[in-house]
């Protein structure tokens, strides 16, 4: 493995995390002090490109300057009011964000996990209520190596055993079939189906992109059936795949979109449940909310993103950077330093062949060369950098990836 030196400053900072913070995750040795665009620099002023850029909650870079903008002058204006009353950027929000999305109504959370919470609430309660499902009876159809957060409902669907272990008894009412399999999902359809809840390009899972069509017939499949198809696009949504949606991919619309991460614009944690009139139409006061769900705050950042979308500029950035940087990847595979390359848009998985070590020791390499990238699952490394990246810095961060894998190799001879 490379040494990477980590300074006694950072040591330290280190250790105060290590004791007095839960262990719940195995950050990379990097204390972070500032940042700006797809750059950040740790508490010793040495300067690294950001290439996971929060999981995509940073999608339009560190301290973007138009959000910082909307984010300050709603801060000095009015930040929390719950929504026990109206808020004056509460309107414009929802209706910005309603037709992004092409759809009629918005419910508000905060972290993305609430909102997918959210979302198999709402599609419960359309079975009951609008399908006919007996009540306790309704089923919600989900994909193996699923990610989609950490609630003990969420993680009773997952099959990742470190998600699930010692965290039963699971909320039952879900059934998984494989992902891109579209013949075993309609086979597992029955009377009492509500939903079909999925990633369109699982993120966690290491950017696995479906078999080309798979989301078309998913949707073929849940309209043919009277099914919900549930779009989880918390990391693949808001041009990370080089489109607004991943399911603009196939020209797909689902029922529902569920919402995260880059709609905080990295500044807040905003999420949300996006679905037309005859499905989150169903909810009354008092059936789900959320204290800070829709403050703001987040609205006005949330509203500013929206913005920044309907230009168009990033999706069109996110296709042309990621096909830059798949092409300088690829050959990596003949190379046999890596076994597989998957992009979409400026997303991609790159799985290291095992000669060379795990995807974390790959990792250390890059971080002792400047560039921060997260291993996923053993073997993938993904590299999401804010779709901001300039031209330089992303061949910048070929070079050194390039590099890595050459040391690595050569390391193993
Ligand atoms: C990150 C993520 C979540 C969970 O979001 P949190 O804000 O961490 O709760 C859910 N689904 C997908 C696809 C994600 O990538």
């Amino acid at each position: 493995m490379a040494d990477y030196a980590i300074s006694p400053a950072q040591q330290r900072a280190i250790d105060q995390v290590n004791t007095y913070s839960a262990h719940n995750y195995k950050p990379l040795p990097v204390v972070i002090a500032t940042a700006d665009g797809a750059r950040v620099r740790d508490i010793d002023g040495r300067e690294y490109i950001d290439c996971l850029a929060a999981y995509s909650a940073v999608n339009f870079g560190h301290q973007n300057a138009q959000l910082l903008k909307a984010a300050e002058k709603q801060l000095h204006t009015l930040t929390l009011t719950s929504r026990a009353f109206y808020s004056e950027p509460f309107g414009p929000f929802v209706q910005d964000l309603a037709e992004l999305c092409g759809k009629d109504m918005v419910l508000p959370m905060n972290s993305g996990a609430e909102a997918v919470e959210t979302a198999i609430k709402t599609a419960r309660k359309w079975a009951y209520e609008s399908k006919g499902v007996p009540d306790g009876q309704a089923e919600i159809i989900v994909m193996a190596g699923n990610f989609h957060g950490r609630t003990t409902t969420i993680v009773s669907f997952s099959d990742d055993p470190e998600a699930r272990q010692s965290f039963s008894p699971f909320t039952p009412g879900f059934r998984t079939v494989p992902f891109g399999d579209a013949a075993a999902l309609e086979a597992a359809i029955g009377e009492n189906t509500a939903a079909v809840l999925l990633e369109p390009i699982q993120g966690e899972a290491g950017v696995i992109i479906p078999p080309a069509g798979f989301l078309t017939e998913v949707r073929a499949i849940t309209s043919r059936h009277n099914v919900l198809m549930i779009a989880d696009e918390i990391q693949s949504g808001l041009a990370r795949a080089g489109e607004t949606f991943a399911c603009d991919r196939e020209g797909v619309v689902p029922d529902l979109y569920v919402l995260g991460k880059a709609l905080g614009g990295g500044i807040m944690p905003v999420s949300a449940v996006v679905a037309d009139r005859d499905i989150l139409g169903l909810f009354q006061p008092g059936q789900h909310g959320s204290t800070f769900g829709g403050n703001p705050l987040a609205c006005a950042i949330g509203s500013e993103v929206v913005e920044i979308l309907r230009t168009g500029e990033m999706q069109e950035a996110s296709r042309r950077k990621g096909a830059r940087l798949a092409a300088a990847f690829k050959p990596l595979v003949a190379e046999g330093h890596l076994t597989a390359v998957r992009q979409a848009g400026l997303w991609l998985g790159l799985d290291v062949h095992p000669s060379l070590g795990t995807a974390r020791d790959i990792c250390y390499r890059l971080l002792d060369k400047g560039v921060l990238a997260k291993d996923t699952h053993t073997k993938t490394i993904r590299f999401a950098p804010p779709l901001v990246i300039s031209d330089a810095e992303l061949e910048e961060v070929i070079e050194h990836s390039i590099a890595a894998f050459e040391g690595a190799a050569a390391d193993r001879d």
